[in-house]
């Protein structure tokens, strides 16, 4: 049996949640965060091996805040591989397109997460959707999940029921009223995220632990929640486009007032992150009329969030109604 350990929030400002799974003298870690994590995610992983091996890096897709540290890790840790979907595979390998790309959409956000350094392919192991690792005694299914961006993947101990979701399964904003929201950038696709998401649902897990920020055992509420808010922030995006917002202060203002959001905490950084996690759903194409259109580029990010410095993570979310969070510690799976 694995024993998964929560190993907090990485980075300062937040960039995503870390996960290490052991079992059978073996372990693995759920992404490689930014470059600018890689160090800090090694760091605190080997605080918990105990004589656990590190053989797997599992990327969940190959955007920077998940991905740009895979060269870093695998620096760190001589014995270890990167496991990622065949679809983001050669963005690893050779990270040129991928850079360029979040170096027009993310601007200095690249900078602060540290871009993305080539991986050697012997450090690779490349599957399909469906395909198995073993971690020690434990199995770990790659589950495709296009919606978020085609590269997406879900990671699933199979025996133990748990669930890590990436980016497939939208966000949740940790905190003093945390809230809920959409994963959902530029090349984000309404009916394929539905339908992931309805594929991780039917598998019933015992606990779901996403990127963006923690684990809870309340699958089944987080699945419906996380798909509502989807639809209402579609919807409500819907009408304030419709009403003539077009800039994207003016959007999000708008926005948060028709969902009853208007008194989450904020930031500037805040406020970026939330405008371009809705910019691929269908709503925000009326807002996007006379603007840089959606894009079906893949590799186009967006989808993580730096949330306020002076947030607590005392993890809540008021939106989907789910929790309290796991904390940073063990969790017997
Ligand atoms: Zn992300």
């Amino acid at each position: 049996m694995a024993e998964v350990v929560d190993l907090g929030i990485l980075g300062n400002p937040p960039v995503l949640s870390g996960y290490l799974v052991r079992s059978g003298g073996s372990a693995a870690i759920v992404d490689a965060g930014s470059a600018s994590v890689a160090d800090e995610y090694v760091s605190r992983a080997r605080g918990i091996l105990g004589g656990a091996r590190l053989e797997y890096v599992l990327i969940t897709h190959v955007h920077l805040d998940h991905a740009g540290g895979t060269a870093r890790v695998l620096e760190l840790e001589p014995g270890a591989r990167a496991a990622v979907y065949s679809r983001g595979a050669r963005h690893l390998v050779d990270p040129s397109r991928l850079l360029e790309v979040s170096r027009g959409s993310l601007g200095p956000l690249l900078d602060a997460w540290g871009g993305i350094r080539p991986v050697d392919p012997g450090r690779l192991v490349v599957l399909e959707d469906g395909d198995e690792l073993r971690i020690g005694d434990s199995r770990m299914r790659l589950i495709a999940t296009p919606g978020h961006a085609s590269h997406s993947s879900a990671w699933y101990l199979v025996d133990e029921g748990v669930l890590f979701t990436g980016d497939s399964a939208g966000m949740l904003i940790v905190g003093e009223g945390g809230f809920a929201w959409p994963a959902a950038p530029p090349s984000f696709r309404m009916d394929q995220f539905l339908e992931s998401l309805s594929r991780l649902e039917s598998l019933n897990p015992r606990m779901v632990c996403i990127s963006h920020y923690g684990c809870t055992r309340r699958a089944r509420e987080y699945f419906e929640g996380t798909r509502r808010i989807h639809l209402e922030v579609d919807r409500a995006l819907g009408e304030v486009c419709g009403s003539g917002a077009r800039e994207d202060g003016e959007v999000l203002e708008a926005l948060l007032e028709a969902l009853g959001m208007d008194d989450i905490p904020r930031d500037h950084y805040l406020d970026m992150e939330l405008v371009v996690s809705v910019k691929g759903l269908p709503g925000y194409a009326r807002c996007s009329r006379n603007r840089a259109p959606r894009t079906d580029d893949p590799l186009v990010p967006g989808c993580s969030f730096l949330a306020p410095r002076d947030l607590h993570l005392a993890h809540s979310s008021r939106a989907i109604g789910v929790g309290p969070w796991a904390a940073v510690g063990p969790i017997a799976a």
